[in-house]
């Protein structure tokens, strides 16, 4: 299989990518789009305690499942990082992400702050993406509009965006969500070019130069 920086992927063990941004900011929105258009770039799916939203679906918004199993699972070392977040508890399982790069395909993991912090902590080469909202006001703007969640939840996704927002000097690249299809763009223009660094391309052009 060929791989290039536009298509993404071949044989080489596919690239990790971290998003994290304050809830509502809009992170979820931004990767969905983009899965969508690039090839071989594919949305982890978590596993969390929280009771599914209106319209959210089982496996595919979330894997949902009760508290119990949630630490059943924790326990026995299922997941590759996993947090209390907002009282709830939210994973990514460590086998499904480890089979979808060994199988080249690029993995965007949509997680807090404090996962992104476990997945370094292991040592993994990550590339980290903070989404910035334009400001507090929009942020709550978003929140609100978004409905699905109770004014207690606001609140507390509110209070603690004050601290997530703090953390953005942990990762590589900002990408302010301002005008949608924009910030699309500019997420797009991270995995592009991480797709086209020397370790990533270096198998491809050593073929290629050997036909010279
Ligand atoms: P997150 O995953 O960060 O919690 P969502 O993707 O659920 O956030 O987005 C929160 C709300 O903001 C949703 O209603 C979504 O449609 C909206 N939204 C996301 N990005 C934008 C944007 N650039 N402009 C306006 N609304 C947006
Ligand atoms: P929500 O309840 O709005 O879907 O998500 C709340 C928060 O949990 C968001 O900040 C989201 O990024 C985070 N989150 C979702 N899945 C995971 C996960 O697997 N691990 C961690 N650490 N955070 C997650």
């Amino acid at each position: 299989m060929s791989s290039s920086p536009a298509t993404g992927a071949g044989q080489a063990r596919g690239l990790l990518f971290i998003v994290s941004a304050p809830s509502g900011a809009g992170k979820t929105t931004l990767v969905e789009r983009l899965v969508e258009q690039l090839p071989h770039l594919r949305m982890s799916r978590s596993y969390t305690s929280r009771a599914a939203r209106q319209g959210e679906t089982d496996g595919v918004d979330y894997n949902f499942v009760t508290r119990d199993r949630f630490e059943t699972m924790a326990a026995a070392g299922e997941f590759l990082e996993w947090a209390d977040v907002f009282g709830n508890l939210y994973g990514t399982c460590a086998a499904d992400t480890d089979s979808m790069l060994m199988a080249g395909e690029d993995v965007v993991l949509v997680i807090d702050v404090q996962g992104a912090r476990k997945v370094r902590a292991r040592g993994l080469q990550t590339q980290a993406v903070f989404v910035m909202p334009p400001s507090f006001a929009v942020l709550e703007q978003r929140l609100r509009g978004r409905s699905k969640d109770s004014e207690a939840a606001i609140q507390m996704r509110l209070q603690v965006s004050r601290q997530e927002v703090a953390a953005f000097t942990e990762y590589d690249f900002v990408v302010v969500n301002d005008e949608l299809s924009a910030a699309v763009d500019r997420l797009r223009g991270v995995v592009v070019s991480e797709r086209a660094r020397l370790a990533r391309m270096q198998a491809e052009a050593e073929t290629i130069v050997r036909t010279f």
